[in-house]
C-alpha cells in the first residue's frame, strides 16, 4: 500500500555539515532501489522529511533513519496512506532552506509534485510542509539532550526507606510507589497500590471478588492502606489511594468510613488524595459528581487517573475539575518519538494549566519520555525509571543526576 511518513529531527552539533552531501547521495541510491521518493528539508539544524512509497520499504527506510546517529530527536509527524504518489520521482531531493527564500521553497517543492490533485485538496502532508517552512509550530519542538545525559542514582541513604516485615493483613496488602518532582528532588505523594496478602498483582486481588462484593472490599481495603502508611511512618507525606467510582456511589456513608479510618490512623484528610480511573467515572457521571462533592467537603483531594486513556477525557473536565490528573502510560509511551502523542499531551497540559489542575505522568520508563514531558511543562512523575512499587514498603528513589557531575 502506498504509504507516506513525515518526520522531523535535529542534526547533531558535533557532525560536520559536509557529511550531508554524502548522506543525500547514499539515500538517493537507496530510495531508488526501494521505489521510495524522499523530499528532505534542512535548516542548518533541523531536518524535515517526507518519504513516500510501498509500505514495507518506507517503514524499513524510516527504521534505519531512526537509528542513524547523525541526527537525534526523531519525531514521527505523519503516517498515512494514499491513492497516488505526490512525488513520482524515486530517490531523494534535498532543499537546503538556507539557500531559498521562504516563499519560494514551498513552490519549489510543489514543482516536484506529480499529482496536483493530491497536493491541493486539503492535503495534510502539504500542510506539514507549510508549518515547517513557516516555523509556525516551532515552540513545540524541544531540544532534548540524549538519554544518557542523565544517570539515575538510587538514594539509599533516604531515611524514609523501609519495609514492613511479614504478611500484613488477611484481606490484602499494598505496594507503595512514589510520585516525584525529579528536578526539585521532592516526593510529592506516595501511591498505595493494592496487592493480594501474598503480594500478587492488583489484578489477582480483584479476580477473587464477585459482583458487588468488590465495592465493599475496595472501601475496606483502604483501612489497611492507612494502617500500613501509619506504620511506615508517613508523617505529613501525602498519600494517594485508588477507588472505583462506584464504591462511593454504591456503599452508603463510604466517605464517613474513609474519614473515620484516616483519623483512626493518625492521618489527616488533607493529606489524602483519592484517584479514580477516567473511563469508570464517565459511565455514571451524575451520581459520581455527588460523591466527589462529599470527598471535597471532607478535605480529601481528588485525582483523575488514566487520563487520556478513554475517549471522553476532556469532556469530563467540563463537568467537574479534579485537583490533579494523571496522564496514562498509553499516551506517555514513546511520547518523544510521536507527533500525535505530543500534540495530545500538549493539549491536555494547556487545558489543565488554564484550569489550574496539577498534572502528573504515570508509567515513565525511559529518560527521553521524562525529558520530553519536563520540556512540555509536566513536573511530577511516577514510573519504573524512578522507583518500582515496593510491597509493604517505601522504595528508594533513583534521582536524575547529570552524568558529568556523577563522574566528577
Ligand atoms: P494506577 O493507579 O495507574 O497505578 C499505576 C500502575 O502502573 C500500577 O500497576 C504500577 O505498578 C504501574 N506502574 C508504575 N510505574 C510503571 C512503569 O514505569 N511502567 C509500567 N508498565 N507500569 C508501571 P498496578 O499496581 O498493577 O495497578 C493497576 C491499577 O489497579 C492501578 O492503576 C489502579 O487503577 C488499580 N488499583 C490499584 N490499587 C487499587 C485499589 O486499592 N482500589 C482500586 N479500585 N483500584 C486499584
Ligand atoms: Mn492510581
Ligand atoms: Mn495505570
Amino acid at each position: 500500500m502506498l504509504t507516506t511518513i513525515i518526520y522531523r529531527s535535529h542534526f547533531r552539533d558535533d557532525v560536520p555539515v559536509t557529511v550531508l552531501e554524502d548522506m543525500v547521495v547514499a539515500a538517493n541510491e537507496k530510495n531508488k532501489e526501494a521505489g521510495v521518493s524522499g523530499i528532505l528539508l534542512f535548516t542548518g539544524k533541523l531536518f524535515f522529511q517526507l518519504l513516500e512509497g510501498p509500505e514495507e520499504n518506507v517503514r524499513a527506510i524510516y527504521r534505519a533513519i531512526c537509528e542513524d546517529p547523525r541526527h537525534h530527536n526523531v519525531v514521527e509527524l505523519l503516517c498515512d496512506y494514499s491513492r497516488a504518489r505526490r512525488f513520482g520521482k524515486y530517490g531523494m531531493e534535498l532543499f537546503d532552506l538556507r539557500h531559498y527564500d521562504r516563499h519560494e521553497v514551498l513552490q519549489n517543492v510543489l514543482d516536484k509534485g506529480t499529482t496536483k490533485y493530491q497536493m491541493f485538496y486539503n492535503d495534510r502532508a502539504l500542510h506539514f510542509f507549510r508549518t515547517f517552512v513557516e516555523e509556525s509550530e516551532k515552540e513545540n519542538y524541544f531540544e532534548l539532550p540524549s538519554g544518557d545525559h542523565w544517570v539515575f542514582v538510587p538514594d539509599s541513604d533516604d531515611p524514609s526507606v523501609r519495609t514492613l516485615p511479614g504478611r500484613y493483613s488477611e484481606s490484602c496488602s499494598f505496594a507503595f510507589q512514589p510520585i516525584i518532582d525529579p528536578l526539585a528532588r521532592e516526593v510529592v505523594s506516595l501511591e498505595a497500590l493494592i496487592r493480594t496478602p501474598e503480594g500478587e498483582p492488583s489484578q489477582r486481588w480483584f479476580e477473587g471478588l464477585e459482583g458487588d462484593a468488590v465495592y465493599e472490599a475496595d472501601l475496606k481495603s483502604k483501612s489497611v492502606a492507612f494502617a500500613m502508611a501509619k506504620e511506615l511512618g508517613l508523617g505529613e507525606q501525602s498519600l494517594s489511594v485508588n477507588l472505583l467510582p462506584m464504591t462511593l456511589v454504591n456503599i452508603p456513608n463510604a466517605v464517613d468510613y474513609l474519614i473515620r479510618e484516616i483519623e483512626a490512623n493518625g492521618l489527616v484528610a488533607e493529606q489524602i488524595v483519592v484517584e479514580f480511573t477516567e473511563h469508570e467515572v464517565i459511565s455514571r457521571l451524575d451520581e459520581f459528581t455527588g460523591a466527589v462533592r462529599e470527598l471535597k467537603a471532607a478535605g480529601i483531594g481528588v485525582a483523575i487517573d488514566h487520563f487520556g486513556g478513554g475517549f471522553a477525557g476532556l469532556l469530563l473536565l467540563a463537568q467537574f475539575q479534579p485537583d490533579r490528573i494523571k496522564i496514562n502510560r498509553d499516551l506517555i509511551r514513546d511520547v518523544h518519538k510521536s507527533g500525535p502523542r505530543q500534540a495530545i499531551v500538549l493539549a491536555i497540559i494547556k487545558c489543565c494549566t488554564a484550569l489550574e489542575i496539577l498534572i502528573s505522568a504515570v508509567g515513565i520508563e525511559q529518560p527521553e519520555e521524562w525529558m520530553w514531558l519536563e520540556s512540555a511543562g509536566v513536573s511530577q512523575f511516577q514510573g519504573h525509571l524512578f522507583a518500582h512499587p515496593e510491597l509493604a514498603g517505601i522504595p528508594p528513589v533513583s534521582w536524575p543526576e547529570p552524568r558529568e557531575e556523577v563522574l566528577l
